[in-house]
């Protein structure tokens, strides 16, 4: 899609959510995002054999920037449980089969942590997200938000774990919490900040 701005960035997902979200925080000034479904680069397949959340998010970004010779933003999320030794991690889409209804999975994770105490209960939400520029050179910012694994569901807001995700100081889950509120504590948000300010750094985005 032909976009009248200064700088173009991509960015490599189909998911319109995480569009706004980005737009949201890396949003205003000449620069526009654009989407792999913009791009006509949906169908692209990137095979994600990454070890780290990072080394994935740099996959997907490199892949893409790639293909089309531009600044290219990817992000890369998932759950880690410290009981489950950081299981589901790089696997959390694909953990149980990736058509698995999330109620079965995060049911399971609430099975498998049956009888386990409060304080061996800690679990976080992490992001990594990855720029590949022209040149081929990339950058990586990682955002984390801190909780527990709740002994149910509960909320409906939000999607994948948040149901099971507690988040002590608030008193509730992130399913619990408006998106907007979400938003400002969740891994996704800080890893995108943290990346602004890499990309003020590097003169892309104005100080
Ligand atoms: P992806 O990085 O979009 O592929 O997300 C990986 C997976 O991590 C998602 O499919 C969810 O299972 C899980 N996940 C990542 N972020 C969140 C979140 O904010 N809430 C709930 N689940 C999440």
């Amino acid at each position: 899609m032909e976009m009248d701005c200064q700088t173009k960035i991509i960015v490599a997902t189909g998911n319109e959510g995480k569009m706004n979200e980005i737009r949201q925080i890396l949003g205003g000034g000449d620069i526009c995002f654009s989407s792999l479904r913009d791009e006509q680069l949906l169908d692209v397949e990137i095979i994600e054999d990454g070890k780290t959340f990072e080394e994935n998010a740099v996959i997907k970004a490199k892949k893409i920037s790639g293909i089309t010779g531009q600044m290219v933003l990817a992000d890369d999320s998932g759950l880690e449980v410290d009981y489950l030794d950081k299981a589901p991690g790089i696997y959390s889409a694909r953990y149980l089969g990736e058509d698995t209804p999330y109620s079965v999975k995060n049911k399971h994770i609430i099975d498998l942590l049956d009888g386990v105490e409060e304080e061996k209960r800690t679990a976080r939400f992490v992001c990594a997200i990855a720029c590949a520029f022209p040149d081929g050179r990339t950058i990586t910012c990682r955002g984390t938000i801190e909780g527990r694994i709740g002994y149910e569901e509960r909320g409906t807001n939000g999607f994948g774990y948040d149901p099971i995700f507690y988040v002590p100081e608030l008193g509730c889950t992130t399913s619990e919490l408006p998106p907007e509120e979400k938003n400002k504590i969740s891994h996704r948000g800080k890893a995108l900040t943290a990346m602004y300010q890499e990309l003020q750094k590097e003169g892309i985005l104005r100080s």
